[in-house]
């Protein structure tokens, strides 16, 4: 690696992805050019194709009215259905351990009222700490609504004092000494906020050495990481699809039930009509009747145009190859890293961990005695990228649609607002 932008430029020409990139739509700058779009991570871009996948369904609409739900080109009656091969690849789970339903903290709540059981011994819930506010707010309330004060009931696995990051061994240790009293873990497989990821396989195991069932999000892994869902053996895990997997503004979530739960029916489970069986689910006077697997927990008929979105992006996902989009993800990312060190700036400091094993594309830049004006005049130079309080640049290159020369660019404007 070298410091030249002829460097990038070449790594842009050898990228077998590279085409990919013209599949997307690009804010541009106020002179009409592609701005550097580096915030993936919070909202993905806008394939071109989303816009004919959701209009097939508008026409099917119009041409077919309630018919639609048989006669549309995609039926609407079976439409998740589409979704959930791909998916479920995406998430290294099997088919039927996976749902595209509701929204993600929709999810995490269905999934606490599944899997989280507490006993007036066993009730309480560890999430690493800076856990996005959400899933720290479903916890909580999760806790109360069983009648647990949440400030007890909490177990924050935390960095150790003066650093960024959690150590597994810190985990272990919480498992040791408070593992009969908790009933929960819930952890982001890929942290916001420091972009590190955790071993969630390691993590099952222990927490199931101690009796407790295991949740994650991935609301920043998903489309981004491999997580190896199945493999993991994780009870149950939920994410979103308008960050790396490009869906759109609020798009549905997904959700991932292990298979030995598929059929358990010691679960309670809030339920509803499209979670019951297939055969008799328009009979309307039928007992409750679940659907084996992840199916098994949706609740109403699913937004048509929203899963369009989802279906345009998964045939992008498909066609690029996962396996192609983690190798580029690795080379573009480590690039972003060694221009960033190579630029011996004594006040930047990358929080995120340098093992590509433990991260996927986002690195979380703190730049030491800056304010949001760095953030502000980046933005002006064409960058998007997303700031944290107090000090901190979040940058994502999605390896889909960001080349080599938006990382170069990137750091030079960098460079320049510094
Ligand atoms: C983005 C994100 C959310 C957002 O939740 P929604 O229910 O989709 O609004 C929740 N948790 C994490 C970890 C996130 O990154």
């Amino acid at each position: 690696m070298n410091t030249n932008k002829e460097y990038a430029l070449q790594q842009d020409k050898e990228d077998s992805i590279k085409a990919f990139r013209n599949e997307f739509l690009f804010p541009k700058d106020t002179s009409g050019n592609n701005q550097i779009y580096l915030c993936g991570n919070s909202l993905g871009l806008q394939p071109k194709n989303t816009a004919v996948f959701i209009q097939q369904e508008l026409d099917d609409w119009s041409k077919y009215g309630v018919e639609g739900h048989t006669e549309a080109q995609h039926p609407w009656m079976p439409y998740h259905e589409f979704l959930t091969e791909q998916m479920a690849s995406i998430v290294g789970a099997k088919p039927s351990e996976v749902v595209i339903m509701n929204t993600l903290t929709t999810n995490l709540h269905l999934m606490m009222v599944s899997f989280y059981q507490p006993t007036a011994t066993k009730y309480k819930i560890v999430v690493e700490s800076d856990a996005f506010p959400s899933d720290k707010y479903a916890v909580e309330s999760q806790l109360a609504f069983h009648g647990f004060d949440p400030k007890k009931g909490l177990i924050l696995w935390k960095p150790r004092e003066g650093e960024e990051l959690c150590r597994f061994e810190d985990l272990e240790h919480i498992m040791e000494t408070q593992g009969d009293e908790i009933a929960l873990l819930m952890i982001g497989s890929t942290n916001y906020y420091s972009g590190q990821s955790f071993p969630l396989k390691k993590i099952t195991q222990l927490g199931h050495k101690h009796n407790c069932m295991v949740g994650f999000d991935l609301a920043h892994g998903a489309g981004n990481i491999q997580p190896n869902l199945h493999e993991t053996g994780a009870d149950f895990a939920v994410w979103c699809t308008y960050k790396y997997l490009n869906s759109g503004p609020g798009s549905l979530g997904g959700c991932f039930v292990h298979e030995r739960h598929a059929n358990n029916s010691k679960l309670k489970r809030f339920a509803g009509w499209w979670g019951h069986n297939k055969e008799t689910r328009f009979n309307m006077r039928h007992e409750f009747d679940a659907l084996a697997g992840a199916e098994g927990w949706q609740l109403s008929n699913p937004p048509i145009l929203s899963m369009a979105a989802i279906r345009a992006s998964l045939d992008v996902f498909h066609r690029a190859g996962f396996d192609n989009l983690i190798a580029k993800s690795k080379k573009l990312t480590g690039y972003l890293e060694f221009l960033l060190k190579e630029l011996n700036n004594p006040n930047i400091n990358i929080i995120t961990p340098s093992n590509p094993e433990e991260r996927g594309c986002q690195l979380s830049i703190q730049v030491k005695n800056a304010n949001k004006e760095v953030h502000t005049r980046l933005t002006k130079a064409g960058v998007i990228s997303d700031w944290r309080e107090p000090d901190v640049i979040r940058v994502a290159p999605a390896p889909l649609y960001n080349s080599f020369e938006d990382v170069f660019e990137f750091v030079e404007r960098l460079k320049g607002v510094l």
